[in-house]
């Protein structure tokens, strides 16, 4: 039997039945799945979590779904790695890197749509859809075709070429649309009353926020069953950091992690960072921007969530910052070269404004600091193919070889 009990409004408290719907009727704040915690509390325990499954349905009964219609895909559970190389040239002796690159459709969205999935053949979709900037395509497109379920994906045409071919594969129908994704969005919502299709970020949203919170579920386990005391999150609709946040809370709530303030810094690109703007402003309101950034997946100017993660930031004691186009191939290539993990755009942005959060001293040195790689260098190899990395070429055989050792000047590291 699983926990969910309800969803309530983050705004205004009121509950509703379980249903795919995500907007109070009452007040069109945003819903919230709630739980049994007491049934939880008497359920859940870290042995009964070691026990389980090695991926993220180790804590199914934190999650709203039930355990016997699973679309699985092995989603979750990925490595938590110690940083040392990179926290050398960052002064953060305590380092880690989530590497959520290697899921199983090669970012964290396999979590969300697990779960958002699993929720729309509980409630007897036929047919599942999303409005995506590239990662939730390709997952969504993976987990429809695992369930034998029809799927509608759309798309801004610019996306990167593996995004599109990378979701195309799955034969899901595919829709480019012309514009950025705040105006897929807007078509999508449409599109989601007119049809009652399962949209896994809309109508399903709920459901689907819920996967996040298992990055820090894992982290917390990684670590010993402690909370990190900073974690660095790249944000998009600023639903991944608002749930992570929200994971550590609950963990410390059942009682399986000590009490510990967890703060919580967000990072966003230059060219679309309207929670960063927010932020460095002191302000309430999150103006929406025009996205124009190589950071495609993150490129959400009118984030749903973005009030909710900047909450999370100011109250506790975290930052935001954000890292230009430069700096984000910087920091792929930092990561690449410092821990061997190669990641997309987001990444890059979040290793960028690590770094800038570590040099600036707003990370301190002896905070055990996590940061959140949530895609794989693969989908957007654009990005760094063009930083003009020489291939030597050699005839194939042994003395051309040594000829080219020899000859200083060569670049054999290249
Ligand atoms: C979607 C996405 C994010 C951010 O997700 P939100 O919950 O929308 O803030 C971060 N990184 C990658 C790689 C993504 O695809
Ligand atoms: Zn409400």
């Amino acid at each position: 039997m699983s926990l969910e009990r309800a969803l309530r409004c983050r705004e205004c408290g009121r509950e509703y039945p379980l249903a795919p719907t995500h907007i109070c009727e009452y007040c069109f704040g945003p819903l919230e799945v709630v739980y049994d915690a007491a049934a939880q509390r008497r359920r859940v325990t870290r042995e009964g979590v070691a026990a389980g499954p090695p991926n993220l349905w180790r804590y199914i009964d934190l999650l709203p779904v039930s355990p016997e219609r699973l679309v699985d895909l092995g989603a979750g559970f990925t490595p938590l790695v110690k940083a040392s190389n990179l926290g050398r040239e960052l002064g953060l002796p305590e380092l880690y890197i989530k590497n959520d690159s290697v899921n199983p459709t090669f970012s964290f969205k396999d979590r969300v749509v697990s779960v958002a999935v699993t929720k729309a053949i509980e409630f007897g979709f036929d047919t599942v859809a999303c409005a995506s900037t590239g990662n939730l395509a390709a997952s969504l497109a993976a987990f429809a075709a695992r369930a034998g379920l029809k799927c509608y994906i759309f798309i801004p045409a610019d996306l990167e070429k593996a995004k599109v071919v990378g979701t195309g594969v799955y034969g899901p129908n595919l829709i480019a649309v012309d514009g950025n994704y705040d105006q897929v969005n807007r078509l999508s919502t449409e599109v989601a009353d007119r049809h009652g299709w399962g949209f896994v970020n809309i109508n399903l949203r709920p459901f689907y926020a819920e996967g996040s919170k298992t990055l820090a579920y894992e982290t917390a386990e990684q670590l010993g069953w402690r909370a990190p005391d900073h974690i660095v999150v790249p944000i998009a609709g600023g639903s991944v950091i608002s749930k992570i946040h929200k994971g550590f809370a609950e963990l410390t709530a059942l009682g399986l992690i000590p009490g510990r303030e967890t703060r919580v810094s967000g990072a966003q690109a230059r060219g679309c960072a309207p929670v960063v703007n927010a932020f460095k402003k002191g302000a309430d309101v999150i103006e929406p921007v025009k996205p124009n950034t190589i950071a495609k997946s993150l490129a959400i100017g009118n984030p749903a969530d973005g009030y909710f993660a900047l909450d999370a930031i100011r109250n506790s004691g975290g930052h935001a910052e954000y890292v230009t186009d430069e700096e984000i191939v910087e920091g792929i290539e930092l990561l690449a070269r410092t821990e061997g993990i190669f990641t997309e755009t987001a990444g890059g942005v979040t290793v960028g404004v690590l770094k800038k959060l570590a040099l600036s001293g707003r990370i301190s040195p002896d905070e055990l600091t996590v940061a959140y790689i949530t895609g794989n260098g693969l989908k957007t190899i654009e990005a760094v193919e063009s930083r003009g990395r020489r291939i030597p070429r050699v005839e194939a055989n042994l003395a051309a070889f040594e000829a080219f050792l020899g000859e200083p000047g060569e670049d054999a590291a290249g």
